[in-house]
């Protein structure tokens, strides 16, 4: 199966009311846990990488891995997503390395950190938009700065986010303006931001509507029923990973994520992609930190890499099964983007 627009996916969940999770990657064993997890599953796949990880795997291997993955599982979907370009050139050279969507994140300037104003954002959006959408490569926009409600402060993760204070009205996504910002821009997907923030340490304690909005998300989904909504910053967190963690030497603080019930509201109300790599790290992390404690004698490094897949496998088994997503690979009939750029052009 050739690899599919997020857009293919995202109507899909819509139709049938899932959500996906978005997994980043890096590396193989990232891959080949998430095509694990879907191939148990049934599930469709949105694989992600941040610019920071393009360069960590270098976009030929990237290309050549999700080529494998394709060619390995030809009875799952797959997109391929830049998560966070920071600027039209960047998603024009993620498109030339074959992935089907990108993110055109213009909340930030193309420093990647500095909040950039609303008119900027709606154009530098419809551009990658224009530039995208005839080779049947979906968009995703974002609204609003992702960072913290409990401290004001924005987040880097993988050299992308919001330096210094920022007030609250940055920091929530405004429904008017979500509904002019997707007329205007005619973007596939619409991330918002909701107190989400990247990394583990999102919240000091389980989150209430103060610091996680999810109001807000009802909120735009009454507005703009037929927009697909992405949360971003949405790893749950568990507490079993961190015990994990810190089981076996590591030295997490502890620190709660989004609970997978209050993602579950999202999806009901129009939320379809859950970006989710925190989760993930974790697990990997977790189960190397357990072999490296537990037989410090070993030095192959399949030795604790292979545990280190499983263990992130079933975070993937565990989020696909709790948003929906498992069970409809097979419902999904697979459009390549040249074929899609006809969808968009009509
Ligand atoms: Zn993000």
């Amino acid at each position: 199966m050739p690899l599919v627009p997020m857009r293919l996916l995202l109507d899909h969940a819509a139709a049938n009311n899932y959500g996906l999770a978005a997994f980043n990657v890096n590396n193989m064993e990232q891959i080949q846990a998430i095509m694990e997890a879907a191939k148990e599953t049934d599930s469709p796949v949105i694989i992600q990488a941040s610019r920071g990880a393009r360069s960590y795997s270098q976009d030929a291997y990237l290309r050549h891995l999700m080529l494998a993955a394709a060619e390995l599982y030809p009875s799952i979907p797959i997109a391929m997503h830049q998560d966070h370009g920071n600027s039209p050139s960047t998603c024009k050279s993620a498109i030339e390395q074959n992935f089907t969507s990108v993110m055109m994140d213009g909340s930030l300037k193309d420093d990647g950190k500095t909040p950039a104003d609303y008119d900027y954002n709606v154009s530098v959006t419809r551009q990658v938009v224009d530039m995208a959408h005839p080779l049947g490569i979906s968009v995703e926009g974002e609204l609003g700065v992702l960072g913290s409600l409990e401290t004001g402060m924005g987040e880097k993760e993988d050299g992308h986010g919001a330096e210094g204070h920022l007030d609250h009205s940055q920091l929530l996504t405004d429904p008017n303006q979500a509904e002019d910002f997707v007329r205007r821009t005619k973007v596939d997907a619409l991330a918002v931001a909701i107190g989400t923030s990247h990394g583990a340490y999102k919240f000091t304690r389980k989150p209430t509507g103060e610091v996680l909005a999810m109001d807000r998300i009802i909120e735009i989904h009454k507005r703009l029923p037929n927009t697909h909504m992405v949360m971003h910053g949405s790893s749950s967190v568990p507490q079993e990973l961190q015990d994990i963690i810190n089981k076996y030497g590591g030295k997490m603080k502890q620190t709660w994520g989004v609970p997978v019930e209050e993602i579950q509201l999202g999806i009901k109300n129009g939320v379809r992609k859950v970006n989710v790599d925190t989760d993930n790290r974790m697990a990997i992390t977790g189960a190397i930190r357990k072999v490296f404690a537990e037989s410090p004698e070993k030095f192959d490094p399949r030795d604790y890499l292979k545990p280190a897949r499983d263990a992130m496998k079933k975070v993937c088994i565990a989020r696909m099964t709790a948003f929906g997503q498992a069970g409809n690979a097979g419902k999904i009939k697979p459009v390549a983007t040249r074929e899609f750029a006809r969808v968009y052009a009509s």
